[in-house]
């Protein structure tokens, strides 16, 4: 891993209640251990917690982010989506853009590009969604496909210093299989050719757990993780964190 700050995202997807809140104490009460002083923790709940979540962890270095915002910024005739500037005046700092689970409903480059623009300029900080499907990887495209991604995702965006771009390999989105280390670091090295060499962080996610950890910490050009499953088990996602930095 790297040596700088290292991101542990939380990815609730549509999971959770008003009773999975006080799960979060664990955390609260390791992000202030001295230890992990280097440790980003994000989590992005459903909307519906956002507000509590913030509440409960505004004395801690916890930072909450959302799942996904709608591209118009300001308030619009949009039933049922929440808008960058909504998710900002909350109090929230992250939002996922560009999720697999979201690109499968039909949300193209071209929306992400907005979202991504909507987000930023609400200051708030995108972490931009990237990775290729099964199909594309077994007739060797991940990189054309990445690069397509990031090329339209990014389009028009002059300063992409704030935005995290997490690397999710479709296939490995809640399935138990993860690619190789050596794999990754070749995504990475595309990631940080295509972005910006310097300042980009850069997550991986898909299938991270308590015992593939050992092995994906040793890829020293990520930045940390963006995880789903396994965040959902507090203790699950503490001993990710704990295998990490120790
Ligand atoms: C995700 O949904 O972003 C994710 C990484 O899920 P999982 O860890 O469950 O594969």
């Amino acid at each position: 891993m790297t040596n700088n700050n290292i991101y542990f995202v939380a990815n609730w997807k549509m999971y959770g209640n008003l009773s999975s809140i006080n799960q979060i104490n664990k955390l609260i009460k390791l992000s202030k251990s001295k230890i992990y002083k280097n440790t980003k923790i994000v989590y992005c709940p459903p909307y519906t917690l956002i507000d509590r979540l913030i509440t409960k962890t505004n004395k801690s270095p916890i930072s909450i982010g959302a799942q996904d915002c709608h591209f118009e910024t300001t308030n619009f005739a949009f039933t049922g989506k929440i808008s960058a500037q909504q998710i900002k005046k909350l109090g929230a700092k992250y939002v996922i853009i560009g999720h697999s689970e979201n690109r499968s409903l039909g949300e193209t480059d071209k929306i992400i590009n907005k979202k991504l623009k909507s987000a930023l300029k609400e200051k708030l900080i995108p972490i931009f969604c990237v990775g290729e499907k099964l199909k594309d990887k077994k007739i060797n495209k991940t990189s054309s496909i990445i690069k397509k991604q990031i090329r339209n995702g990014l389009k028009g965006i002059k300063n992409f210093n704030n935005i995290i771009v997490a690397y999710e390999p479709v296939w490995a989105i809640g399935t138990g299989l993860i690619p190789k280390n050596y794999q990754i670091e070749k995504v990475v090295k595309l990631i940080k050719d295509n972005v910006n060499k310097k300042t980009n962080k850069i997550l991986y996610g898909g299938s991270v757990n308590n015992k593939n950890i050992l092995e994906l910490k040793k890829i020293k050009s990520l930045n940390g993780f963006l995880i789903g499953g396994a965040s959902h088990t507090v203790n699950k996602f503490v001993d990710i964190i704990k295998k990490t930095i120790n």
